[in-house]
Parts: structure tokens; sequence; C-alpha cells
């Protein structure tokens, strides 16, 4: 079982997964990804859901990028993390998503909803991996490609184009 950041001193119960399958490099970001996703979701802006979610993304060029779920009271303008978290990165010029990390405080792990899935898929590659997280410690991680399978995306409209 591998060890979380230590300051967070969370009990992990593992499910998975992609995550074992880390080395090095890709391992530590995991945990700095983790980091910023907690740090971002303390900014979430959610009066309305008190469902606080924090998002971090490593880009092939190894910058991180985060962002935090952005409530509005016209219920249909609300930003969720992954989005907020992606316009971060393609605003700073970057977009291709190596990994990718979400936290919420759900007594249960939550995935990315069907939007969002739709949204990282547009930046990543079929091994980009996206790591979920709760508050107490409960983990998995998953490639895009199995969050999405058979996913309608760029390749599909700029690939005669090329
Ligand atoms: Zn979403």
């Amino acid at each position: 079982m591998e060890a979380l950041p230590r300051a967070f001193a969370w009990k992990l119960i593992v499910v998975d997964n992609e995550y074992h399958a880390l080395k090095g490099k890709w391992k530590m970001m995991a945990e700095k990804l983790l980091e910023e996703a907690v740090r971002a979701r303390l900014n979430a802006y959610a009066p309305y859901s008190r469902f606080l979610v924090g998002a971090s993304i490593e880009t092939e060029n190894g910058n991180v990028y985060s962002g935090c779920n952005v409530e509005n009271a016209s219920y249909g303008l609300t930003d969720c993390a992954e989005a907020s978290a992606i316009s971060a990165m393609v605003t700073a010029g970057e977009r291709k998503i190596k990994q990718m990390t979400v936290v919420t405080d759900a007594s249960e792990l939550t995935f990315a909803c069907g939007a969002c899935r739709q949204r990282i898929y547009e930046f990543a590659s079929p091994e980009t991996i996206v790591h979920f997280y709760n508050l107490s410690g409960k983990h998995e991680s998953k490639k895009i490609k199995d969050l999405l399978p058979n996913g309608f995306g760029p390749k599909d409209l700029l690939s005669d184009k090329e």
C-alpha cells in the first residue's frame, strides 16, 4: 500500500489500480497534484451545494494548474473544479494533460461528471490518468479511456485536416 503525503496523515483505503503502476516522477507529481487539489478545494465557492471540490493538472510540460468549483445563484452557470483547472491550463498556453487529480469531502469517492469527462478528453492522451480522492483517503485512479470509452474528440474532427 502506498503512503499518501505525510502532511495529510490520511488513512488510505486503496480500491485500486493505476496509481500503483506509477513510477518515479509520475508518482512524485501525483503527490504534488494531491496537495495542490486539496489547497484549491479550500477556495471553492459552493454556498449552495456546500460540496467543495479541488482539481489539479500536470501537463506534458510538467507544469501544474489547479481549479475549484465556482457556483452561481443561477445554478446552470456553475463551473466544476475540473473545468476551472482546464481553463487555467489553457489560459497559460498549455494543451496536454498528463495526469489530473480531483478531491472532494464526500464519504464515498465521486468521479468526474459526464461533462467533465468530455472536457478532460479534449486535452488528454489515451494514457492520461485521473486520480480521485476524498478527504478520508479513499483513492482510485483511472485512465481517461476507461472514464470515457469510445470518446468523441479532436481526432474525430481534425484527423483529415492535418
Ligand atoms: Zn464536472
